[in-house]
This record gives C-alpha cells, sequence and structure tokens, in this order.
C-alpha cells in the first residue's frame, strides 16, 4: 500500500481580545504557502481544546495543516517554515500580556501517544514544560515566541484524532474595517439559517455567526459538512469587502470536552464530564441571576450550576426538582461548580407531600411540632398523627426529554441536541 508521509504544522496563542485571530493568521499563511508553490492537503484544522484552560483568549482553539512530504524532494522546506515563523512574527499580538505565540513542526505519523497528549490537552491542564518536554520526546521541532505557551495548543492541535468533526467557514474583513460595525444582512442570515443544512447560526434575534470582538472574523458558518457551507455563504448577504475565506475542519460541538465520570466523586476541577445524580434540593438563585442546586449520588454531593447568560435555560433549571434524577454534561471550573451545558430528565419526581386537610373545617393543618402531629389553627381539631399525605404532582419537565442552552450561550465543543440523531 502506498503511505504518504506529512510534516505537520500546528500554531497557537497568536491574537489577543483586542484583534487578530489565529485562523486568520492560518488562511492568510496557507495562501502565501500555496503562491510559493507549496502543496497544502485537506482542510487547516481548527481544534477547540479544554474550555477551562486558564490562559485561553476566547475559545481556547488551535490550528494546524499538513503539507506532503513528497514535495520537499523538490521544495525547500526551510522556505517554507521560514513564511510560516516570519506570518507568525508579523501577525501575532505580541503587546499582549497574555500573547505567549508557538508553533510546532512534526514529520511522521501521529501516534497513540500523541492523540493522548490531545485527549489531555482537552480534559485537564499541561504546562509549557510539559509540552516541551512531550514535543522532544516524539521528535518535533518547536518555536517559541516570548514564553511560547502556544506550543501546548498546537502540538494538540496536530495529535487530536477526529472521530466526530464539523466544519466552520470563516470570512475575514479587510484590515480598514476591522473594529468597525459588520455590514451583514440579518435576513439573508435567517433565510440562510432556514434553507440550509447549517446549525447555530440564529438564536432568536441574536445573530451568532458575527463575532462581538474586533477580530478580523466577518462571520462564521458551521456545518456537518463543506457543501452546506458554501451553499450557506452564496446565501448570506454583506455590504462590506469580504478579504478571504477559509474552511477549517474541526472538533467543534461533538462533545469531545466530555468525559464519562464513572460517579460525582471521580469528578475533577477543570475537567468536563457526564454524570447521573438526583436532584438535592430546589434551584435557588443568587445576585446576578445565576442558578444553582446540589446533585448527589451514592459517593458524593456537587454543586450545579446555570449562569445568568444562559437565559432561558435557567427557567427549565427551575423546574427540577429535589428526587430528580438527571444526566448532566458540564464541566467543573476554577470556583468548583459543575457548569450544567445540557441535562437528560432520567426519572421525574411527581410525588409531594404536604399537611393533611381538617377533616372536621376543610383547612390545612399545621404542625403541632416535631413528631407531635398536627393541629389546625382555625377550629383547633388536633391529629396524633405526623404522616404527610402524598399529592401527584403535574411536571413540566419530560422524562427521556434533553434540555440544553441556548446557542448564544453554548460552548464552542458542546454537541447541540440536533446533532445527537434523538428523536424527541
Ligand atoms: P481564539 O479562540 O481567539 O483563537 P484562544 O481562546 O484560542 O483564542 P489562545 O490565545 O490561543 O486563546 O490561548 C490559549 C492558550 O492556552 C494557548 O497558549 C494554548 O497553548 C493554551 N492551552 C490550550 N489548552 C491547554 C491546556 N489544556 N492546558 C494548558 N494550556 C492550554
Amino acid at each position: 500500500m502506498f503511505i504518504i508521509d506529512y510534516i505537520y504544522v500546528g500554531i497557537d496563542d497568536t491574537d489577543s481580545p483586542d484583534g487578530m485571530c489565529t485562523t486568520y493568521l492560518c488562511m492568510d499563511l496557507i495562501k502565501k504557502l500555496k503562491k510559493e508553490g507549496f502543496v497544502i492537503e485537506g482542510y487547516p484544522r481548527l481544534i477547540r481544546l479544554n474550555p477551562f484552560a486558564r490562559y485561553k483568549t476566547r475559545g481556547n482553539g488551535g490550528v494546524s495543516f499538513k503539507f506532503p512530504k513528497e514535495q520537499f524532494e523538490y521544495n525547500d522546506f526551510k522556505k517554507a517554515q521560514n513564511i510560516i515563523l516570519d506570518e507568525v512574527s508579523k501577525l501575532s499580538m505580541f503587546d499582549c500580556d497574555n500573547t505567549h505565540p508557538g508553533v510546532v513542526f512534526y514529520e511522521g505519523k501521529i501516534t497513540s501517544e500523541m492523540e493522548d497528549f490531545a485527549f489531555k490537552a482537552l480534559h485537564s491542564i499541561i504546562t509549557i514544560d510539559e509540552a516541551e518536554e512531550f514535543a522532544n520526546h516524539i521528535g518535533a521541532e518547536i518555536f517559541k515566541f516570548k514564553k511560547g505557551r502556544g506550543i501546548i495548543g498546537a502540538l494538540a492541535t496536530i495529535s487530536c484524532k477526529l472521530t466526530d468533526c464539523t466544519y466552520e467557514l470563516l470570512t475575514y474583513r479587510i484590515p480598514e474595517n476591522r473594529g468597525g460595525k459588520r455590514k451583514i444582512d440579518y435576513d439573508s442570515v435567517y433565510l440562510m439559517d432556514e434553507m440550509t443544512d447549517t446549525f447555530e447560526n440564529i438564536d432568536g434575534k441574536y445573530i451568532a455567526i458575527e463575532p462581538k470582538t474586533p477580530c478580523p472574523v466577518l462571520y462564521g458558518i458551521r456545518a456537518d459538512n463543506p457543501e452546506s457551507l458554501l451553499e450557506a455563504k452564496n446565501i448570506v448577504k454583506v455590504y462590506e469587502e469580504i478579504e478571504d475565506y477559509c474552511i477549517f475542519l474541526t472538533n467543534q460541538h461533538t462533545d469531545m470536552h466530555l468525559e464519562l465520570a464513572e460517579n460525582i466523586k471521580s469528578m475533577r476541577k477543570y475537567g468536563s464530564f457526564i454524570v447521573e445524580g438526583t436532584v438535592v434540593d430546589t434551584p435557588h438563585s443568587i445576585e446576578g441571576g445565576h442558578f444553582f442546586f446540589t446533585l448527589e449520588d451514592s459517593t458524593a454531593k456537587i454543586e450545579c450550576g446555570a449562569y445568568e447568560p444562559t437565559k432561558d435555560f435557567r427557567k427549565i433549571v427551575q423546574k427540577l426538582m429535589a428526587g430528580d434524577v438527571i444526566k448532566v454534561y458540564g464541566g467543573i471550573g476554577e470556583e468548583g461548580t459543575f457548569n450544567i451545558e445540557k441535562f437528560k430528565v432520567l426519572d421525574l419526581n411527581n410525588i409531594e407531600y404536604k399537611n393533611p386537610k381538617c377533616p372536621k373545617c376543610g383547612k390545612t393543618l399545621s404542625s403541632a411540632g416535631k413528631n407531635k402531629g398536627f393541629k389546625c389553627k382555625n377550629c383547633s381539631y388536633k391529629l396524633a398523627d405526623s404522616s404527610k399525605v402524598p399529592h401527584t404532582l403535574k411536571r413540566d419537565l419530560q422524562l427521556g426529554k434533553f434540555y440544553e442552552t441556548p446557542v448564544m450561550a453554548r460552548r464552542h465543543l458542546a454537541k447541540p441536541l440536533c446533532r445527537m440523531n434523538l428523536n424527541n
């Protein structure tokens, strides 16, 4: 069998909240490399890593692409490498304290230990030293700018095994327009959403394809296949010049960040999990509009949170009651709370215990004290038995159904229900 060898290039941590985007750098770079006669195979990859990584700018994404190696019998690899490093030097936001670009070159097969490294980058925290040591171990060449933290994401992006994937088409603004209001025809976005097999485009009046930051991206559209993206691009109208566009192969909306937890006790900080448990208390709100409740199993309890940005999802969470059994999908951040991304109702507690009615006057009895039965405040009737009476409740949640956060609050990695082949 004829097997092609590749040289992989991974890049991360070039942007800042004030501008740039590593995907733009990647698109521009690929254009330059192709112009110089270099061959790049397939789509570049945009891989999202651990959502709880401390130094992320926005969505913790790294980029990578691959050169078929045979071309370097006649093409000069050093020249390609210089173009790449030069582009990273020119376009990275070095003034930002938090920007520490990293570039990785790796020649050969993606080994299972590399896949394990990527798994770790999605599920826990990796240090720069650890990444450097791993790069040396696999024989990858690394280039660190400033602290070079980007080598973590660059290595993981090259190494990540994709058992599920989606695609994202990103269009880019010309430099003079960046930072100004984006001129997108919203009606055409609604039409595109209706006419194409794409997802996460809108959320009511919220246009999710439009970034809210001053980055070079004009809009980004996501789908399960590149063809739908090109169809969508033809429908979306804009009233400003598009510098260029690029389609990325991604792990977005695959739930790749989630691990199936054996139980609540086994879950750790900075990890994302799927776990089953019983609701202990009625969800309560705190200042800022965040909602919390406790989930337990036989091993431990954990506080679950539905935060303000999840908007109407909090109204669904409020419908949970003590005794409900749910499967929760989410992640544990710095403060130790399990942030809910979605949940499935496994069992609903539809029995509520109430004080009995007075057999004499029909009013609801009040407790006469612990284990002292009930008394009627209206007619002074006394009941020695302390047992409450079961009532069947009509619940607003549906057994077996999934409930998810809205598009505007959804993580890049979270798999939307529309991708889950559900029947409900
Ligand atoms: P954008 O989405 O705008 O491209 P970003 O959110 O991806 O930005 P970066 O500027 O790339 O943010 O910074 C993320 C940093 O975190 C990078 O340096 C990356 O190498 C590092 N990183 C990624 N995953 C991990 C991890 N699991 N542990 C520690 N550091 C990580």
